[in-house]
């Protein structure tokens, strides 16, 4: 679980690791969803563009 800024919820907000379809191992998955709207961003994409990546929520 994570604090991190939520460019829907314009808001810092908890982002948990949601259920992985990828094959990571826990601790491994890059994924991370907001607990208050669902908003899905990948950890990688934030270490290369400072920029949440939008990707479609389940
Ligand atoms: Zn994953
Ligand atoms: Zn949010």
């Amino acid at each position: 679980m994570t604090e991190m800024f939520c460019t829907d919820c314009k808001a810092d907000t908890m982002f948990v690791t949601p259920e992985c379809l990828d094959g990571h191992t826990l601790g491994d998955c890059p994924d991370l969803m907001c607990e208050r709207c669902g908003l899905a961003v990948t950890r990688l994409a934030l270490l290369i563009t400072e920029e949440v990546v939008l990707v479609e929520a389940a």
